[in-house]
C-alpha cells in the first residue's frame, strides 16, 4: 500500500496506527511525503547550521521506522504555508504545482510498488491546508491512474467533539486556518483502532516529531479519547487492504454516545 502526505507528521497523527498495523500484518508499507513542512516553526532550537527541512526529515524518518514504513519518498515540494499566506505562490509550493504531473509520479511509484490501496487526504484536505487539499487532488487522481482503491483519510469531527474535547492537534490546526474540520460520522466509512501497544507506538512516531509536538501536546491520558481511532471515506472500487483491519465504526458511535449519554 502507498500513504501519500502532505508533511513530515501527517503520516503519525492521521494513520500511525493504520500504518503499523498493515506492516504487521505482512504489507509493503510505501510511504510518500509531498513536502518537508520547512514552514513549521521548530519549538526546539536546531544545531548550528541545522534547517527546519534537515530536522523535520531526520524526524520523519525516525517515525517511519517506529510505524514499520518498508520505503519512505519525498516529492521534494515546498510548504506552502496556511491559507492566504503568500508562500503559497512560491515556485516550489506544494499548492502552486502542476498536480497531474505529481499525480504521474506518484502512480508509477504506486504501480512499480504494485501497490493496490492508496491513502490520501479527503478533498477538503481534512481541514483546509492548501498542502493538504493538494494532496487530495494528486492521491485521488494517482489511484485513478493505478487502478488502486483509494481511502481519504479524514477526522470524525462529532466524536473528536465529544471524546477529545479540544485536544487532538486538528483542533489547533483549523483555528489557527479559521476553518473547519474534518467529516460528520454518518459520512465516514472506515474507522480503525489498535491495541494499546499500537496507540503507545502512534504516540512515539507523533513526539518523533520533536520540533513540531511536544510530549505535553499529547498526554498519555486522554490520547485514547483524541488519537485512539483513524478515519477513512473508501473511494471505488471497492474493498482494499485497510477494511480488512475490521471496521470500529460502530464502536466508535457506541463510544461517542456512551460519552454524551
Ligand atoms: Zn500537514
Amino acid at each position: 500500500m502507498l500513504a501519500l502526505h502532505a508533511h513530515p507528521d501527517d503520516e503519525a497523527i492521521f494513520t500511525g496506527i493504520t500504518l503499523r498495523r498493515l506492516a504487521d500484518a505482512g504489507a509493503r508499507v510505501v510511504l510518500v511525503i509531498a513536502t518537508a513542512g520547512e514552514l513549521g516553526s521548530s519549538r526546539v532550537p536546531l544545531r548550528t547550521g541545522e534547517t527546519v527541512r534537515q530536522r523535520r526529515i531526520a524526524e520523519l524518518e525516525r517515525s517511519a521506522e517506529l510505524l514499520g514504513v518498508s520505503r519512505l519518498v519525498l516529492l521534494g515540494r515546498r510548504d506552502s504555508g496556511l491559507p492566504g499566506w503568500s508562500s503559497g505562490g512560491h515556485r516550489h509550493a506544494l499548492a502552486a504545482a502542476d498536480p497531474l504531473r505529481l499525480a504521474r509520479r506518484v502512480s508509477r511509484i504506486a504501480a512499480a510498488e504494485g501497490a493496490g490501496t492508496l491513502v490520501h487526504d479527503d478533498e477538503q484536505g481534512i481541514y483546509g491546508h492548501p498542502d493538504h487539499r493538494a494532496t487530495y487532488r494528486i492521491g485521488a487522481t494517482a489511484a485513478r491512474l493505478t487502478g488502486a482503491t483509494g481511502y481519504q483519510m479524514t477526522v470524525d469531527r462529532e466524536h473528536l467533539h465529544l471524546s477529545a474535547r479540544d485536544a487532538h492537534l486538528v483542533h489547533g490546526a483549523a483555528r489557527a486556518a479559521a476553518v473547519g474540520f474534518g467529516r460528520t460520522t454518518v459520512e465516514i466509512s472506515l474507522a480503525v483502532t489498535g491495541t494499546a501497544e499500537h496507540l503507545r507506538i502512534k504516540r512515539a512516531a507523533m513526539t518523533a516529531h520533536g520540533s513540531q509536538i511536544a510530549p505535553e501536546d499529547v498526554p498519555a491520558d486522554g490520547f485514547v479519547g483524541a488519537y485512539g481511532f483513524e478515519w477513512f471515506r473508501r473511494t471505488d472500487p471497492g474493498p482494499g487492504v485497510l477494511d480488512a483491519l475490521g471496521n470500529a465504526h460502530l464502536v466508535a458511535g457506541g463510544l461517542a454516545a456512551g460519552v454524551a449519554s
